[in-house]
């Protein structure tokens, strides 16, 4: 099973959660015509603020956020960013709320900390800034709550994180049910990252969520149907919803070299020594434990339909993947598929022997150790590209 796998939410859905959880956010809605926007801005009575929803972040340096003091000027400017495309993302909906009166913006967040094997909260007075680039350039002003699995987050951790981060007095009371919620919702909803970045103390010295994110785990997500139907299907390419459907985890990467391997971890493994010795993974493709010739063919389709791929690296380690299952699938794809992409294969483990021999007849190159088939992948790669 691969355990990376999430469900990104947009800003709007992330913050229509936290408002169940007692999260103060701004008034508003969801536009996908000009038209609309304009409605909600009339509604709203005041300047907006609109917001293109895509699911990357810096959506505010990239031209996707901007204010409105009037009805028409929200439809002028939702215009414009239903137009866009913000990373390589075609803008399909805005957000447009009440514009926030900043007096200074802060970071909040539920993350899961490897290291430290459980959940952190996070606080920054640096907030608007991507947390990343905090961590990395000023992670004194990062102050961090371990939660104890047990006991859960405790009021007077969330105090400490206030002060840490010099909101006290009155701002405390917000402070503490904002954080509480956050953890709530992170918690009910299975959540692998809830994180609201700016946090914004207003004029008016209240607290408000102004950007939301949050990242559901995909493994709970039969507990939580309402929550899957979020799934914001439009986002996933092609590729990336047909893999869903044959129970394939792929991701879409910009290299030439398509993988296909079983196991996360070996997955992760091939890919970095794609990279070391010179070539770019096309994908992450884990076809998971004890795949059938059927889901294998599924994977080799997927990773030929990309046209940057230019060789393709098979790498099974099998245990109850057995190595002929792969080598049939991997004739049934290449029956329906008519490709001259050089494919690279190691087998190694359950019926390797079967597997090889079935691939005798098919034109691959092999290899036995994975160093092995990753220099003949970048190499064979490379070949192919002066050829083309
Ligand atoms: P991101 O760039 O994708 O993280 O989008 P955010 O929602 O975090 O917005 C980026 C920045 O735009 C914020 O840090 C704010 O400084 C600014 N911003 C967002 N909404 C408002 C608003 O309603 N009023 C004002 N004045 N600034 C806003
Ligand atoms: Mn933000």
């Amino acid at each position: 099973m691969f355990w990376g796998g999430k469900l990104k939410l947009q800003e709007y859905q992330s913050k229509r959660i936290f408002a169940r959880y007692g999260v103060p956010i701004p008034e508003g809605g969801v536009a996908t015509t000009p038209q609309e926007a304009r409605e909600i801005a009339e509604r709203l009575g005041k300047p907006v603020v609109v917001k293109a929803q895509v699911l990357v972040g810096g959506r505010g340096k990239a031209g996707g956020i901007k204010l409105a003091e009037t009805p028409e000027e929200a439809e002028t400017i939702a215009a414009q960013i239903l137009d866009m495309d913000i990373r390589g993302l075609p803008v399909r909906s805005v957000l447009v709320e009440e514009a926030a009166d900043i007096a200074s913006e802060i970071y909040l967040g539920v993350v899961i900390d490897r290291a430290a094997k459980g959940l952190v909260m996070m606080a920054s007075l640096e907030g608007g800034v991507e947390i990343e680039e905090v961590a990395r350039r000023t992670p004194e002003k990062i102050v961090k709550a371990p939660i104890d699995p047990f006991l859960g987050l405790q009021d007077y951790q969330v105090r400490e994180v206030a002060y840490g981060i010099g909101l006290g007095g009155d701002l405390m009371r917000g402070f503490v049910k904002v954080a509480r919620g956050l953890y709530i919702a992170f918690m009910e909803c299975d959540a692998s990252l809830a994180e609201i970045n700016p946090l914004v103390v207003t004029g008016g010295r209240t607290l408000l969520a102004v950007d939301a994110k949050m990242l559901l785990d995909d493994n709970a997500l039969f507990r939580h149907p309402e929550l899957a139907e979020m799934r914001n299907l439009e986002e996933e390419t092609p590729a990336e919803r047909e893999a869903r459907g044959h129970g394939i985890s792929y991701v879409q990467l910009d290299g030439t070299i398509g993988c296909m391997v079983n196991g996360a971890g070996l997955a992760m493994a091939t890919m970095d020594l794609t990279k070391l010795y010179g070539g770019s993974p096309a994908n992450f493709l884990d076809i998971g434990g004890g795949a059938k010739a059927e889901r294998v063919a599924a994977a080799l389709r997927l990773i030929l339909s990309d046209e940057n791929v230019k060789a393709v690296l098979i790498n099974i380690f099998g245990g109850i993947t057995r190595c002929d299952e792969v080598a049939k699938g991997i004739l049934t794809a290449l029956e329906e598929v008519e490709t001259d992409v050089p494919m690279i294969a190691r087998l190694v483990g359950t019926n390797e022997e079967e597997g090889r021999a079935i691939l005798a007849e098919a034109k691959m190159i092999t290899a036995t150790t994975l160093e092995e088939a990753a220099q003949k992948a970048v190499a064979a790669a490379s070949a192919y590209n002066e050829w083309t």
